[in-house]
C-alpha cells in the first residue's frame, strides 16, 4: 500500500463503519534505526530515524462518551465507554483483542497523562497503514503515535511531542504488556526529513542530526528477511535481564553509566555471558556518539566502518542475529555497501545497508541472489527516505 492507499483506505473504513465522513485525518511513521541497539533501556543512546512508511488515523466524534476503534487489519470494531478504560488497563486488557489495546492504551495512557477524567467527548478512529508489521520497523509505534497525536488534537489535550510519544510507550507497556523503551514513539513524533534523531534515552533530550544522505547521493535500504522474530518476546527479557545484572555487578544506574575504559574491570567482576552482553551495550553507545561526531564533522560517507562493527557487536557479543540477518549484511557489503547491519530488537526483521543511489540496484540483486542461493525466501528490499513525524495530515 502507498502513503495515498493507506489514507484512504482509513477514510474508507471509516464511512463504512461510521457511515459519516471523518472530521479529522492524522498519520504518524514508523522507523529506522541507524544505530544503538538495545541501549535504550539501559539509558543509553539511539539514532532512529522516521520513515515515509505511515499509519494513518481517521477520526470522528461521536456524542456518548465511547470510543471505538477499527483497523484494515481487523474490521470488527472494538467499542468502549471511555469511563471504562481506567478498568481495562492494565488488568483487564485480555478482555479485548490485542491489536486493539494500542489505540485504546493510548486514550487511557493518554487522559491519565493529561490528568483527566473521561469527561472528553467520545470518538470513533479507523486506522490503516503501510508500515510492514514485524519487520522491526516499528508499526507499534506508528498506531501509537498517530493515535496519540489525534487524540491530543481533538481533545485539546496540549500535551507536547516528547509527552506523546511518553504516552505512546505507556500504552505499549502497560496496556499491550510489552517492555519496549521509548526510542520509537520519539522517531515516529519527532522525525525530520533527510535528518535523524539523536536521542539520550536518560534524559530524552532529542537533537536533531542532519544526515545529508540527498546531498551526498546516497540511500538507505532495508532489507526485510521476512524471518518472524519468533524468539523477539524470550530473547529481549533475556538480554535485558543480562543488562540490569551487569549494572548492578558493576554498581551503576544503568550500563549507560560505563565507558569503554571500564570493560577491562567488567571481565574480571561478571561471567563470559553476562560481560558480552555488557560490551555490546557500552561498545554501541560509544559507536552512537562516533556516528554523530562523524556525521557532524565527516558526512554519511564516513559511517559505514562503524555501521559495520555495529552489526559484529550484535551478532558475536549480544547474540540476537540470524544467519539471514548476517547473509543480508555480508551480501550489501560485498557488492560494495557503505556499511550494513541488523536493526531492530533482532532474531529476525531487518538489516539496514547505506549504498550510493547507482549501487542500489546492484545491492539489492546481490542480496536477494545471496538469499536464494542460502535456500532461504526472498527478501523485500526497498528504499527508505527520512522523513517527517507525526503530522495532522
Ligand atoms: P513492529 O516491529 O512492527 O512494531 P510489534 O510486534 O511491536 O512489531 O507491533 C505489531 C503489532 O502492532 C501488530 O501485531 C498489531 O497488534 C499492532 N498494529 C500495528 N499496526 C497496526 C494497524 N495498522 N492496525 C492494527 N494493529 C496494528
Ligand atoms: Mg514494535
Amino acid at each position: 500500500m502507498t502513503g495515498t492507499d493507506a489514507a484512504s483506505a482509513a477514510r474508507d473504513l471509516f464511512l463504512r463503519v461510521t457511515g459519516a465522513e471523518p472530521s479529522g485525518h492524522w498519520s504518524a511513521p514508523g522507523r529506522v534505526n541507524l544505530i544503538g541497539e538495545h541501549t535504550d533501556y539501559n539509558d543509553g543512546f539511539v539514532l532512529p530515524f522516521a520513515i515515509p512508511h505511515r499509519t494513518h488515523v481517521q477520526l470522528g466524534t461521536r456524542a456518548d462518551g465511547r470510543i471505538r476503534v477499527v483497523s484494515t487489519f481487523d474490521e470488527v470494531p472494538v467499542e468502549v465507554p471511555l469511563a471504562d478504560l481506567a478498568a481495562l488497563f492494565p488488568d483487564d486488557r485480555e478482555s479485548v483483542p490485542e491489536w486493539s489495546r494500542y489505540p485504546l492504551g493510548v486514550a487511557w495512557a493518554l487522559l491519565h497523562a493529561a490528568g483527566r477524567d473521561a469527561d472528553v467527548t467520545g470518538v470513533d478512529i479507523a486506522i490503516a497503514s503501510d508500515v510492514p508489521v514485524g519487520a522491526g520497523l516499528s508499526s507499534s509505534a506508528a498506531i501509537e503515535s498517530a493515535t496519540a497525536i489525534a487524540l491530543n488534537d481533538t481533545w485539546d489535550l496540549g500535551l507536547d511531542r516528547v509527552a506523546l510519544a511518553r504516552v505512546g510507550r505507556t500504552a505499549e507497556n502497560e496496556a499491550v504488556g510489552a517492555p519496549t523503551g521509548i526510542m520509537d514513539q520519539m522517531a515516529s513524533m519527532l522525525g525530520e526529513a533527510d535528518a535523524t534523531i539523536f536521542l539520550d534515552c536518560r534524559s530524552l533530550d532529542a537533537n536533531v542530526v542532519e544526515l545529508g544522505f540527498a546531498s551526498a547521493g546516497l540511500e538507505l535500504l532495508v532489507m526485510d528477511t521476512r524471518v518472524a522474530h519468533a524468539h523477539s518476546t524470550g530473547g529481549y527479557r533475556e538480554r535485558r535481564a543480562s543488562c540490569e545484572l551487569g549494572a548492578e555487578i558493576m554498581g551503576v544506574a544503568a550500563l549507560r553509566d560505563l565507558t569503554v575504559g571500564d570493560l577491562a574491570a567488567a571481565a574480571e567482576k561478571m561471567d563470559d555471558v553476562t560481560f558480552r552482553r555488557v560490551r555490546h551495550v557500552v561498545t554501541e553507545n560509544q559507536r552512537v556518539l562516533d556516528t554523530v561526531q562523524t556525521l557532524r564533522n565527516s558526512g554519511p560517507r564516513a559511517i559505514g566502518e562503524l555501521l559495520v562493527a555495529s552489526h559484529a557487536s550484535m551478532r558475536d557479543d549480544f547474540e540476537i542475529s540470524v544467519p539471514e540477518l548476517d547473509t543480508a549484511v555480508d551480501a550489501a557489503l560485498a557488492a560494495g555497501a557503505i556499511g550494513a547491519r541488523m536493526t531492530g530488537g533482532g532474531f529476525g526483521g531487518a538489516a539496514i545497508a547505506l549504498v550510493e543511489r547507482a549501487q542500489a540496484a546492484e545491492v539489492t540483486a546481490s542480496v536477494t541472489r545471496a538469499f536464494a542461493d542460502a535456500g532461504y525466501g526472498a527478501p523485500h528490499i526497498f528504499a527508505v527516505t527520512p522523513s517527517p513525524g507525526a503530522t495532522r495530515a
